[in-house]
């Protein structure tokens, strides 16, 4: 089995029908990520972009993709964050990780707590809440809200223009079934590849346009990818991990064994409705203004972090 160089091929592209040997997989992952960030206007001159990073795969190799693509770039800067949220051992093993992996790129590193923040932990909060089937789903929905919040804020706080994120190709097409499936279209209107200034400006500048180089990578290509380059990255996943996006994940896939390409029509299909999603997202879209508690942006008057992590 060769590849069309003539070298040994290591990896079967079926939605292509390709098959590819390691030096040309490694520089067709990297050339469609430079595709997509400048298909869809991800980084402009002047940028700071915040590297977020968990020290799983995928953020890896999005920071690494986008700092051989701008690192030698004068006019845009680079730093990354990572945040604990206090799921042990899982996540001081993977800032560990992170922490290197920065390093051996030279950017600043930057860590920020649950704990520092919210004096609460995420195991604190999953010992609180009671077993059940929904559990798994209620910790990750607080998790989550609240890591992107202090994403959010401390890339801003440190002057970043674009938070890059990891998602890949699997991650987007699962969260837009889950928002159709949710009907949630306030958030899915806010699946844009970038945010746009007019959002932007109506939010007051106070999110951070959030970009995601890997989103037209499949998962098991960023797995690869990451194997392939031989970077030290945690496999396991977080423990509280679950719920019906795992339902919509087997979903999905079982289509694209069937149907190779299903991933991107789906992703593909969401970009395109996106400016009529968000048309009519903004009819009912509360207006933003800043939390009472933390000051942080928010469609209400306690924003949902608060809500869940500083309550008395
Ligand atoms: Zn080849
Ligand atoms: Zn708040």
């Amino acid at each position: 089995m060769k590849c069309k160089c003539g070298r040994r091929a290591v990896y079967f592209r079926r939605y292509e029908g390709a098959l590819l040997c390691r030096e040309c997989f490694i520089r067709s992952i990297e050339s469609k990520v430079k595709r997509t960030i400048r298909k869809h206007g991800m980084v402009r001159k002047g940028d700071t972009i915040a590297l977020a990073m968990s020290g799983g795969k995928d953020s890896t190799a999005a920071a690494y993709i986008t700092h051989k693509i701008f690192g030698g770039w004068r006019d845009v800067e680079l730093l990354a964050i990572s945040i604990d949220e206090g799921v042990e051992p899982y996540r001081t093993d993977s800032i560990k990780r992170a922490k290197a992996f920065a390093k051996e790129l030279g950017i600043p590193h930057h860590v920020f707590s649950f704990r520092e923040e919210f004096k609460k932990t995420t195991d604190q909060i999953s010992r609180k809440i009671q077993d059940s089937d929904s559990a798994t789903n209620v910790l990750c929905t607080y998790c989550g809200v609240a890591r992107r919040y202090l994403l959010n804020k401390k890339a801003r706080e440190l002057g970043a223009t674009r938070l890059c994120m990891g998602h890949n190709l699997d991650d987007e097409a699962q969260a837009a079934m889950l928002n159709y499936i949710r009907g949630d279209l306030a958030r899915a209107g806010r699946m844009e590849a970038v945010t746009s200034w007019s959002t932007q400006k109506r939010q007051g500048g106070l999110f951070i346009s959030r970009i995601k180089p890997l989103r037209e990578i499949p998962e098991r290509e960023s797995a690869l990818y990451a194997y392939l380059k031989g970077f030290d990255i945690l496999e396991s996943h977080c423990p509280y991990a679950g719920g019906i996006r795992f339902e919509v994940r087997d979903f999905i896939n079982r289509l694209e064994f069937k149907h190779p390409g299903t991933k991107f029509n789906i992703l593909g299909t969401f970009d395109k409705l996106n400016p009529c999603i968000k048309r009519v997202a903004r009819n009912g879209e509360s207006r933003i203004m800043k939390c009472r508690i933390c000051g942080e942006p928010s469609s209400r008057e306690v924003c949902k972090t608060c809500e869940l992590w500083r309550a008395p």
